[in-house]
């Protein structure tokens, strides 16, 4: 996120209710079934944040954050709640990350969005995920698109799933991604919006593919992906991984022009993404990566002897000064026993030094992946062990 330019934003856990309803919208899912709400003693309605964008724009507005800058960049780490049916992958409190770009209407901005997405995938190393991109118009085309989506369902209303009957009045795109076998053939050949946009939104949506071309994003433009809260405007984007189950989806995210100017604010556009931590966390373990730093140390430093010791506390602070992650005996364990626990810490490199090693500022490393052992100074171990390739 750093790299890319975003600030981090932290935001209360939870808000007046009224807020999320407002701009989520009344009829979402999340707002109609989801919401952990309660009131305070005070007797004010709150609820624990279940998703970041409208907290972030009430703060942008309230802060008057865009007075400082034309485009703000934020990113956020946070925990969601949501009364969901658990399941893998669906959790009541989970965590997303996210990032919003507020300020600007160009597609290149979209893009920066979708590819700081699909970059925290790529640095992860993450396989097998795919980018798919839609757009969902706007307030001219949308509604009389719309018309037609619910002239097209009207006809097999009866063969409809339960839910996607009550979403025909309330909201038909969302009968689009319903997962429902039935559902998904009877919607085969429905109309879909991206094929209805006004020349705005049209030229809007291919320039963003443009863009996406331009920064080697491979992705697949998908008319079903709607997305479920109703703030979205023009682009709307799913990533889906194959190594989840039913829920596949590792972020998704979209641009939302009229949500700013909704709670109070300024007529001002914007585009932004979230996504589930735990699920990241699901495909790694699948794909078995282990996270950056993974939290090894890089270093073990072991004591031989009294003498050993005392040069191990302090050698060990100047390591971690310089940035090199190292690991030491706290529990006075014989020489043996530190070594095992420097296996069991999957350290990269052991050192054992007392006494003798002290006395000639001569030990040995062992590279505990290969069993290599070569032969230190000590009075220059951080460039040594910089020289040795893993260091900070
Ligand atoms: P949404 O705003 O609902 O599309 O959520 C964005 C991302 O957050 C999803 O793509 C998931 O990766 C994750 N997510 C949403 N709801 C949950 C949940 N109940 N449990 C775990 N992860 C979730």
């Amino acid at each position: 996120m750093h790299l890319f330019n975003y600030g981090e934003i932290r935001t209360p856990a939870f808000e007046e209710t009224a807020m999320f309803s407002r701009s989520i919208g009344e009829l979402t899912d999340i707002v109609a079934k989801e919401m952990y709400s309660f009131t305070d003693r005070g007797g004010t309605n709150l609820t624990l944040k279940p998703e970041m964008t409208a907290s972030v724009m009430r703060a942008y507005i309230q802060n008057n954050l865009g007075e400082q800058q034309p485009l703000v960049k934020l990113y956020y780490i946070a925990p969601m709640f949501r009364q969901e049916r658990p399941q893998a992958g669906r959790l009541r409190q989970f965590h997303q990350f996210g990032a919003e770009a507020v300020g600007g209407q160009h597609a290149a901005i979209d893009a920066e969005i979708i590819a700081l997405a699909c970059e925290v995938y790529s640095n992860l190393k993450i396989r097998n995920f795919v980018l798919k991109l839609n757009s969902v118009g706007c307030e001219r085309c949308r509604p009389q698109y719309k018309q037609l989506l619910t002239r097209y369902l009207e006809k097999v209303r009866d063969r409809l799933s339960e839910d996607s009957r009550r979403r025909l009045e309330e909201n038909p795109l969302r009968i689009l991604d319903s997962k429902d076998e039935a559902d998904r053939m009877l919607t085969r050949d429905a109309p879909l919006m991206k094929d209805h946009l006004c020349a705005e939104c049209a030229a809007h949506f291919a320039e963003l593919q443009e863009h996406l071309k331009l920064l080697g994003i491979p992705f697949g433009v998908d008319g079903r992906i709607v997305r479920g809260l109703d703030y979205y405007t023009k682009t709307a984007f799913e990533i889906i991984s194959m190594d989840l189950g039913s829920q596949d989806a590792l972020a998704g995210g979209g641009r939302y022009d009229l949500l700013v100017k909704e709670l109070g604010g300024k007529d001002t556009p914007a585009v932004g993404f979230a996504a589930g931590m735990e699920r990241l966390l699901m495909v790694m373990e699948k794909q078995k990566i282990v996270p950056p730093g993974g939290g090894h140390p890089l270093v073990f430093l072991a004591a031989a002897d009294e003498e050993g010791r005392k040069w191990v506390i302090r050698t060990a602070m100047g390591l971690c000064r310089r940035g090199f992650a190292c690991e030491l005996d706290l529990l006075g364990r014989s020489l043996k026993a530190q070594m095992r626990e420097a296996d069991r810490q999957q350290a990269s490199f052991v050192i054992a030094v007392g006494a003798d090693e002290l006395k000639r500022n001569q030990a040995s490393i062992k590279n505990m992946r290969s069993g290599e052992q070569r032969s230190v100074d000590l009075r220059n171990l951080a460039a040594e062990l910089a020289k040795l390739g893993d260091g900070p």
